[in-house]
């Protein structure tokens, strides 16, 4: 069975074929997923999915991405994730990629769903890019690792160097890959996979973005995250077998909130 960590099949180009998508993950063996909740005004949508389905899990948090949007609060957080089917905060983090400009709100931003994160007990989703310093920094200085007493979580969509993968695990996060891994031009994040140990590993689609080959280039679906896995799995010249059951048993393992 393969778990697919992180993905968003409440926007609109997977929600209207719903019922398609959950078919496609039985057919691949996919048995869960996560719906990672991006802003406050969707996270209704987001819930009810997670409500509807036994097998999806949500989140509650706001990305970095979206600037013009409802500001959270540690409080507000930690009410909207005492729902059984809330397993984690997020997604959060820093992009200093996608804007520019004095990016403090994202700093912020980022701060609060640690504390967040801290308070409820609920691991955080992460998301870096071309931040990983000032991200590394944040977690240490917000204490989100399980190393300073935080709930720890993923480091979602990985996409960095094995330096940075190292620290993150050093405060007790996992590591999460995306069909980026199976690209071709993906050298260098293949080499961090390889080194990366299955015990700190999870897999995850990002849908619907990132389809992983042989679908590179479609929409995504969580379904395609079994080629994630295969990939891996070719990789680390393990069984995909291993690969699918390890990856699954890290996500319940840091997801308490999820049965498995
Ligand atoms: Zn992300
Ligand atoms: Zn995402």
């Amino acid at each position: 069975m393969y778990i697919d960590s992180h993905c968003h099949i409440n926007f609109p180009e997977l929600a209207e074929r719903l019922p398609d998508i959950l078919g496609k993950m039985a057919d691949n063996k996919v048995t869960h997923a996560l719906c990672v909740s991006v802003n406050l005004p969707e996270f209704p949508q987001v819930l009810a999915l997670a409500e509807q389905h036994a097998n999806v899990y949500a989140s509650v948090g706001v990305h970095p991405d979206y600037e013009d949007t409802p500001e959270p609060d540690v409080e507000q957080l930690c009410r909207l994730a005492e729902h059984p089917k809330i397993v984690a905060i997020g997604e959060t983090g820093l992009d200093y990629y996608r804007l520019e400009g004095d990016l403090e709100w994202q700093r912020e931003r980022f701060r609060t769903h640690i504390r967040a994160s801290r308070a409820c007990g609920k691991p955080l989703i992460i998301h870096t890019r071309s931040a990983s310093d000032d991200t590394l920094r944040i977690m240490r200085e917000e204490g989100a690792g399980t190393t300073a007493g935080g709930a720890g979580g993923v480091m979602h969509c990985f996409t960095e160097s094995l330096e940075v993968a190292r620290a993150a695990m050093d405060m007790g996060f996992f590591i999460s890959f995306s069909g980026i891994v199976t690209f071709k031009s993906a050298k260098e994040l293949q080499a961090v996979a390889q080194e990366v140990p299955l015990e700190n590993m999870l897999i995850e689609t990002d849908s619907p973005y990132l389809a992983p080959v042989p679908h590179r280039g479609k929409t995504n679906e969580p379904g395609f995250v079994c080629h994630v896995a295969e990939y891996i799995a070719k990789l680390k010249n393990l069984p995909v077998e291993q690969v699918a059951q390890q990856t699954s048993a890290n996500f319940f393992k840091l997801f308490k909130g999820a049965a498995a």
